[in-house]
């Protein structure tokens, strides 16, 4: 089976992330990284390949630098990638992005599945693989925490607030993975030097067939209207261990209903 997986380059979580006075991500403040639920998605297309046989391709769109989040995919075990990088993309929203991540998936043939996480660890907006999925009329099989491909058949169990429930489709469908779906692999010293030598295929807008309108600030149907950076860390409270340490920690921890 063909699968795609989207892959986002996103800040990493454990530098400090800032926006620009335009409202948009300051990409040059921070670490950029494969987003880690980008991850999970990947491990769970090898997976599927190594159960099945196929191919599996990353398609990614951001700057130039995106191309060392692909690497990363491709060093994990994925075969082939597209990079969908044009200046005409700077400031899409969710739709835009929607849009032409859809026209990037439909320059890779004959595609049964298409995963993507289920939230990007920047934009937030958790709504991406069900418009990339609209645009392309599939079926959007979301927040999954297991996955299971039977003929062309696929079958996701979901979680919900409420519970967790079964949902089936036909191939070709998109599925967005959730935290619990697996553990990504690390990619092996081997994996690392053969991601070197696979393709990468660097698309415009025009490549893909996307109106440049339809996209980027131009096209975007939301607009951020403000943004707060968020307030310096309070100092912690110390306990000092005068023998009640540990009952002292038990109480500030039912004072602020942990436990
Ligand atoms: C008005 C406006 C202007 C913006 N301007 C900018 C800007 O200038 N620069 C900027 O960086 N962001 C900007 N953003 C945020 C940007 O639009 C979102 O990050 C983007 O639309 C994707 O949404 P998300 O990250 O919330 O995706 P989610 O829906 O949370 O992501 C879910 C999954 O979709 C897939 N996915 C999402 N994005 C990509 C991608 N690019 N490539 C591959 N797979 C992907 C991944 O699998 C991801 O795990 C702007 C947002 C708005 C509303």
């Amino acid at each position: 089976m063909n699968i795609v997986v989207l892959c986002k380059q996103v800040p990493d979580t454990y530098s400090e992330r800032r926006l620009r006075e335009d409202g948009a991500l300051d990409r040059d403040a921070s670490d950029a990284v494969l987003d880690e639920i980008n991850e999970r998605a990947v491990e769970e297309a090898l997976q599927l390949k190594e159960a099945h046989g196929g191919a599996v391709t990353v398609v990614s769109m951001g700057p130039d630098r995106a191309t060392e989040a692909i690497r990363k995919a491709l060093s994990m075990g994925a075969d082939t990638a597209v990079h969908l990088s044009d200046e005409a993309l700077a400031g899409s929203d969710a739709v835009g992005t929607a849009r032409a991540l859809a026209g990037a998936i439909g320059t890779v043939a004959d595609v049964d599945l298409v995963l993507a996480g289920n939230e990007a660890s920047d934009g937030r907006s958790a709504a991406v693989p069900a418009m990339v999925a609209e645009v392309l009329g599939l079926p959007a099989l979301t927040h999954a925490r297991q996955l299971t491909v039977e003929g062309s058949t696929v079958t996701v169990r979901r979680e919900t607030d409420d519970g967790v429930v079964t949902l089936t489709a036909e191939l070709p469908a998109v599925v967005s993975v959730g935290e619990k779906i697996n553990e990504p692999r690390y990619p092996s010293f081997k994996g690392i030097m053969a991601a070197k030598k696979k393709k990468v295929a660097t698309l415009s807008l025009a490549d893909v067939g996307v109106d440049a309108a339809q996209v980027g600030a131009a096209g975007a149907l939301s607009s951020v209207v403000g943004a707060t950076p968020k307030p310096p860390k309070a100092a912690g409270e110390k306990v000092v261990d005068d023998g009640a340490g540990g009952s002292k920690v038990a109480a500030y921890l039912v004072a602020q209903k942990l436990i």
